[in-house]
């Protein structure tokens, strides 16, 4: 087994936090994605479970090993950098074999053979007598992806590992990667700011922000229900829409009341209290322009300031008196700047969040 356990996990540089207190389980096998903003303790978290970091407190076990002190080489990981971290003069099949010999008992033929194995699994065989500087970038990076599968680890830590590459290679790496994670079926944790490679990668993803975790979910669980407004923000581009709204709350249930809209909220048993405030957030696309007001219960006004074609669809930012909201309209619609438009909310869609930004409302 080589599950993770990491619990209350934390990391201080003089007078920075930069990991506050992390406790997270990766399953056997399971791909983790780790995402959230620069500087929110992804890689030092990482780092800490490679062993390239001291812990200042907490426990960390990969299997039912406690490993808080092990050298790296002990730990049974394979770490893929963001620079790749490749040797300039040795060839592809060389760095993919380097240090080998201090981390296993194998010949050099065994060595080899993995190589070899590896390069057929990444489908690279052609590059392994080629040095970096006659690689491509997407090519760099299969080859230090080729160095981790060699060592054959337990976990496999990838920090930021698709960064450096342009859009389309960055989709095909993506796609790359999850048929690797098929075949080899380690446990892996990824660590990236994109939350579109987040989403599209991770069995659960884990959002981190400020050196917390602020939610650990399966990637539709953390879009359908973000437990905070933060997440709710993070998650989803363009982002979930939030305002300020006061809950009006009466006999027959709960209404959202801004200055230009009143919606009411269809579960009002959800709220375990009843505040009479909160952040309304909506996502752009359960908006939507309604088609015939007298059909729609809940519609109001808002003026389209601006209108951004995205190809699939048009995205309107509507403004509501001092606030704007964001709606995702069918694409070659044609609406422009200045239009008013009547709009409809999916009323199974809106969250609310209490001032704290806890999500207080689905
Ligand atoms: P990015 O996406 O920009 O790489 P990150 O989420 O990986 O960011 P970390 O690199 O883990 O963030 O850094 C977390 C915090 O710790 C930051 O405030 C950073 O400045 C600080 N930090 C990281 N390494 C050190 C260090 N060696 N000394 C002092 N502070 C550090």
């Amino acid at each position: 087994m080589s599950d993770i356990h990491i619990d209350g996990l934390t990391k201080e540089f003089d007078d920075v936090t930069a990991v506050d207190d992390i406790s997270l389980d990766v399953d056997d096998g399971e791909f983790l994605v780790l995402v959230g903003p620069s500087g929110c303790g992804k890689s030092t978290t990482l780092r800490m479970i490679a062993g390239l970091e001291d812990i200042t407190s907490g426990e960390l076990r990969i299997g039912d090993r406690r490993v808080n002190d092990l050298e790296p080489k002990e730990r049974s990981i394979a770490m893929v950098f963001q620079n790749y971290a490749l040797y300039p003069h040795m060839t592809g099949a060389e760095n993919m074999k380097f240090g080998m010999k201090s981390v296993s008992d194998y010949t050099d033929e065994e060595i080899d053979q993995r190589v070899q194995h590896a390069a057929d699994i990444l489908d690279i065989p052609e590059l392994l007598e080629r040095r970096p500087s006659e690689l491509s970038g997407g090519e760099r990076q299969r080859v230090a992806i080729g160095r981790a599968i060699v060592r054959e680890p337990d976990v496999f830590l990838l920090d930021e590992p698709l960064s450096n590459l342009d859009a389309k290679l960055r989709v095909q790496m993506r796609a790359e990667l999850l048929q690797l994670h098929r075949e080899i079926d380690a446990t892996t944790l990824y660590v990236t700011h994109d939350q579109t490679e987040a989403m599209t990668l991770g069995d659960r993803v884990a959002v981190l922000n400020d050196g917390r975790i602020e939610q650990v979910d399966p990637p539709q669980v953390l879009y359908d229900y973000p437990e905070t407004r933060f997440v709710a923000e993070f998650i989803g581009s363009p982002a979930m829409n939030t305002v300020p709204v006061t809950l009006r709350w009466d006999d027959e249930g709960v209404d959202a009341v801004h200055d230009n809209f009143e919606l009411s909220l269809p579960n009002p048993e959800s709220f375990t209290e009843r505040p009479t405030s909160g952040v309304f957030g909506v996502r752009p696309e359960d908006i939507s322009l309604a088609r015939n007001a007298d059909d729609v219960a809940q519609t109001f006004e808002a003026e389209v300031s601006v209108t951004e074609p995205l190809g699939e669809s048009l995205l309107l930012h509507c403004l509501i008196g001092d606030d704007e909201l964001h709606v995702k309209a069918e694409a070659r619609s044609t609406i422009a700047p200045g239009d008013v438009v009547e709009l409809t909310v999916d009323e199974e869609r809106l969250h609310v969040f209490d001032s704290a930004g806890e999500a207080i409302y689905h």
